[in-house]
């Protein structure tokens, strides 16, 4: 879910690294907040993993997720870590959130907090922000509940 836009809408190029290198992997790396960054999700995403994964970038190989984390520290098991991730997925795809949360909001490429966040913000400026949230009352449920999994098993707390 790293890779896929799901967490983060960017990941950031550490300076020790060749752009011209990155570049060719067909990674999209622009300037965020003074920072190479590139773009997710990510172009090297397959249906099997990463196209790239012998030359990924060094911030990709080192990415630990707070749920990676707690699975190496012992604080839970590879099952448990499985379970937890295909309940994130399964929420996302039987859903089809993303598509159905940005026909709510018009925003692209933001990572499911900030969509939430720009849902909300739609909502409330709608002329009728009450029907509006009755409308889409599931979807929103599925979408708070996705955050909630994300927040609690993947972002570190501080963020
Ligand atoms: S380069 Fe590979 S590991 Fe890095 S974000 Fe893209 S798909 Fe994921």
């Amino acid at each position: 879910m790293c890779c896929d836009g799901s967490l983060f809408m960017s990941a950031v190029v550490r300076p020790d690294e060749a752009i011209d290198r990155l570049t060719s992997l067909g990674l999209d790396i622009f300037v965020h907040q003074d920072k190479p960054v590139f773009r997710l999700p990510c172009h090297n995403l397959t249906p099997d993993g990463c196209a790239v994964y012998a030359h990924r970038p060094f911030t990709c190989s080192h990415f630990r997720c707070e749920l990676l984390k707690d699975y190496e520290a012992g604080k839970v098991s590879f099952a448990e870590a499985k379970m937890i991730i295909k309940q994130v997925k399964t929420l996302l795809t039987q859903h089809d959130l993303r598509a159905k949360l940005e026909a709510i909001a018009p925003v692209r490429g933001l990572d499911y907090r900030k969509l939430l966040q720009a849902v909300h913000a739609a909502i409330a400026e709608a002329d009728d922000p009450a029907a509006l949230r009755k409308t889409h009352g599931q979807i929103l449920i599925v979408a708070m509940q996705v955050v909630h999994l994300l927040q609690s098993h993947f972002y570190r707390p501080s963020e």
